[in-house]
């Protein structure tokens, strides 16, 4: 099985602007996806996004963040009623490249292990920023964690794929049979973007 996240570019652009809007801090946003399955592909599109303003921090600083409880049951909450899968994106802002640290790892895996009993259902999704990268990893059901295959980012040239760790150069494409597949996706995820 192969997984991508598909992110409207407003989108896209919006949750990078917050994660690295403070250079020693790090942000985080919760962005919420449909899926659909394709062939050897699940494919998760992104329809909503919030992020963390500072007061719902316990701990907010250049090295560890971590939200409150309530904050965070309220954003899986939403994720559950509305039978969709969270992504939960933070910031190295003092990093040029997205690498998950000892401690991401942790959470992590104790976070996709809570939800995966909690709501089998629902795939977690960590992704990470620095200042020139973005990589983003998926929880699976068999709690292992593995790289997600591909990052695109919808807009209305076309669309971009990131690729991880790698400099934020976005090749856009204009493909109008990827367009159209696009839109067709979007319909069938029953998303309005
Ligand atoms: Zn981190």
């Amino acid at each position: 099985m192969k997984f991508e996240i598909l992110f409207p570019q407003s989108t896209f652009n919006a949750c990078r602007e917050h994660l690295l809007r403070e250079v020693t801090r790090e942000n985080m946003v919760f962005c919420w996806a449909g899926h659909i399955l394709d062939n050897d592909t699940t494919r998760f599109l992104v329809y909503k996004f919030e992020s963390v303003p500072h007061e719902e921090f316990d701990v907010h600083s250049g090295s560890y963040i971590q939200i409150k409880k309530y904050f965070y049951q309220d954003k899986v909450r939403f994720a559950y009623k509305n039978k969709s899968h969270l992504i939960i994106w933070h910031s190295h802002p003092f990093a040029n490249n997205a690498y998950f640290s000892a401690t991401d790892n942790e959470n992590d895996n104790q976070q996709g292990k809570y939800l995966n009993k909690k709501i089998p259902k629902l795939y977690f999704i960590a992704m990470l920023s620095g200042q020139k990268s973005t990589s983003a990893r998926i929880y699976c059901k068999n709690n292992s964690i593995r790289n997600i295959d591909r990052l695109t980012i919808l807009s209305r040239q076309g669309y971009a794929q990131i690729f991880q760790n790698n400099n934020e150069k976005k090749r856009w494409k204009n493909d109008s049979t990827e367009t159209a597949w696009l839109s067709v996706m979007r319909v069938k995820c029953g998303l309005r973007i």
